[in-house]
């Protein structure tokens, strides 16, 4: 899931390169030391072309490669769509069981309203949804077969 990052070290820190040098380097495209450089990569100013300092370049995947390493805490599951971990939108969640022993935290993401889902062991649930209200939809059906608290409910 996960796209491994470049070697931050494979950066010379007193040269500068070009984009065409850095992604080589790297063994990337250019356009991905362009996106790098959009995202906050730091270039030598009103260079043409444009330089970027071994330096910066090597502090700027480090810090990368943190980001992306951060696991979740306690109550939190990763947006898919921000690349980060989010708690979910009113610290709620909903536990779906794919097996008797496993299955998947679900929440909504507080700033793209994006599902969000994290596997969790029933074991670790508790440990793992932190401070979250947990609501687990299926339990009535997986009770037992012998009640159906929702098959009445037309019934008048
Ligand atoms: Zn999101």
């Amino acid at each position: 899931m996960c796209k491994r990052l470049p070697n931050p070290r494979l950066a010379k820190i007193h040269r500068s390169y070009t984009v065409d040098e850095a992604a080589r380097c790297f063994g990337v495209h250019r356009n991905t030391v362009r996106q790098w450089i959009k995202r906050g990569l730091p270039v030598c100013d009103d260079k043409r072309p444009t330089l970027v300092l071994g330096r910066d370049l090597a502090s700027y995947l480090q810090v990368k490669r943190t980001i992306n390493k951060r696991p979740c805490r306690p109550g939190q599951i990763y947006c898919v769509r921000c690349r980060a971990p989010r708690s979910p939108a009113g610290d709620m969640a909903d536990y779906i069981a794919s097996s008797a022993t496993s299955g998947r935290l679900v929440g909504i993401c507080p700033d793209c309203d994006a599902l969000m889902n994290r596997r969790v062991s029933l074991a670790n649930l508790l440990q793992v949804g932190g401070e979250l209200v947990i609501t687990m939809p299926q339990a009535h059906s997986r009770i037992g077969d012998t009640h159906h608290p929702f098959v009445n409910s037309d019934f008048k």
